[in-house]
């Protein structure tokens, strides 16, 4: 078998977030299977990131596999413009049964960024049909919603790097850091700075974009269902449209199917991705009500304004349907609520330790918040050395494992990072700011 040119990809290729004069090494995967990926070397490593929030049921798994190759020997891709096919509206059909009942107009797009940019699109337009010109978005601070310039302008400004790119991006407005977590007690006068931002700014925003309860990318933080609630009751108050992005908390992952379900709220628009196809195909999708739905039709464009051209892929919407089906026969909850005490069980004690700020676990997620930024070569080569696939970021080190683990790999994913933070040298594997 020929070798993977790894000084070919060092010199040519572009990695995620990475420079192209000095890259971080890369590890050559050549198969996986279940939670296990294989190196080219013959290694294997348990997988701890579900290759980012997607892969909920392993690798290589049969019942996907299966309705990939049915679907390639049908039709692998057909326009979307003036056709249809059965996969999409067998998806489009589990969605909104899936989904609170208001949610049932479904727009398929190709990834979650793009997601974000037809979710944001949709609330523009609704405002443009009726008449008034809004332009700015209310996000929070630590928020993620992807990487394309319309998503970007609603991520954390300094995440982001908002300064960079000057008047190219809209001036968006974002509330200060929630201060009550997940767990923590509520307090009223956490809402306070909420309620005075919509009252000072009601009339310019078009849409609250928010990550419900997790936030990912920005800094894995999770806020307290209240505050949901409060986003929800003020949206109401002051009729804009609230948009929910579960591109990474959708399925189960947070231990409720959808993120939202925690505080009892359906947002106005919801944007779906990441786990979507069980982490096999690309593929998003944005949910609304009738209402914008047909606000936007009957606005001065008659049509919402999108179309990209893999819009509804059938292979990718075969995955989905399997994925779907995959997580109901499964028992998600009671896969996830396992992952969950396991991980709770492993990970708090490690929060008196001195290196870490904060531990956080909910549903399949396990974060270690730690005081320094990590040393992002050295605490990846340790990972792999000790047969597991963590890939930290900035002071985080989080878990979050396809569902489908099994009790012995979980540990040997929280083993390693036990023991990586016990060791007499820990100070090596981090940057001290
Ligand atoms: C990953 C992510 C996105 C972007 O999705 P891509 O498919 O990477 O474009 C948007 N929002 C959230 C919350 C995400 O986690």
């Amino acid at each position: 078998m020929q070798s993977i040119d790894l000084n070919f990809d060092q010199r040519h290729i572009w990695h995620p977030y990475t420079s192209m004069s000095e890259p971080l090494p890369c590890y050559p995967v050549v198969s996986a299977e279940g939670t296990s990926l294989f190196l080219e070397d013959g290694r294997s490593l348990v997988d701890g990131m579900s290759s980012w929030w997607a892969v909920l049921h392993g690798y290589n798994h049969p019942v996907i596999n299966a309705a990939i190759e049915a679907q390639l020997h049908q039709v692998s891709h057909v326009m979307f413009g003036g056709i249809t096919h059965q996969p999409a509206i067998d998806l489009v059909k589990k969605l909104v049964d899936l989904t609170p009942e208001a949610l049932e107009c479904v727009f398929l797009a190709d990834s979650g960024s793009v997601a974000v940019e037809v979710a944001l699109k949709m609330a523009f337009q609704y405002w443009h049909a009726r008449g008034e010109k809004r332009h700015r978005v209310l996000s929070l601070s630590h928020a993620y919603h992807g990487d394309t310039f319309g998503a970007m302008a609603v991520c954390d400004p300094s995440n982001s790097m908002h300064s960079l790119y000057g008047d190219y991006l809209p001036n968006h407005l974002f509330a200060e850091p929630f201060t009550v977590g997940f767990e923590d007690q509520w307090q009223e006068s956490a809402g306070d700075h909420l309620k005075s931002l919509f009252k000072a700014h009601h009339q310019e925003l078009f849409a609250v974009i928010i990550e419900p309860i997790v936030q990912g990318a920005g800094g894995m933080r999770f806020y307290h269902p209240n505050y949901l609630k409060l986003l929800r009751a003020l949206c109401d108050q002051y009729e804009i449209p609230l948009i929910a992005d579960e591109i990474a908390t959708g399925f189960g992952r947070t231990g409720r199917f959808f993120a939202c379900e925690h505080a009892g709220i359906v947002p106005d628009i919801l944007c779906l991705g990441k786990a979507l196809t069980g982490g096999y195909l690309t593929l998003s999708a944005v949910l609304t009500t009738r209402h914008i739905a047909d606000t936007i039709s009957n606005g001065d464009a008659k049509c919402f304004m999108h179309g990209p051209t893999f819009m509804g892929n059938p292979l990718a919407c075969a995955a989905a349907n399997a994925s779907l089906t995959l997580l109901t026969d499964n028992d998600w909850q009671t896969q996830v609520s396992h992952i969950e005490s396991k991980l709770k069980t492993a990970l708090y004690p490690l929060k008196n330790n001195p290196h870490i700020r904060d531990v956080r676990v909910l549903g399949a997620i396990g974060v270690i918040e730690l005081h320094h930024p990590v040393n992002q070569a050295k605490i990846q080569q340790y990972f792999v050395e000790k047969g597991v696939w963590i890939r930290p970021f900035n002071r985080l080190v989080y878990i979050m494992p396809p569902f489908v683990i099994c009790d012995e790999a979980l540990a040997q994913l929280t083993d390693s990072l036990v023991q990586l933070l016990s060791r007499d040298d820990f100070t090596d594997f981090i940057k001290p700011e």
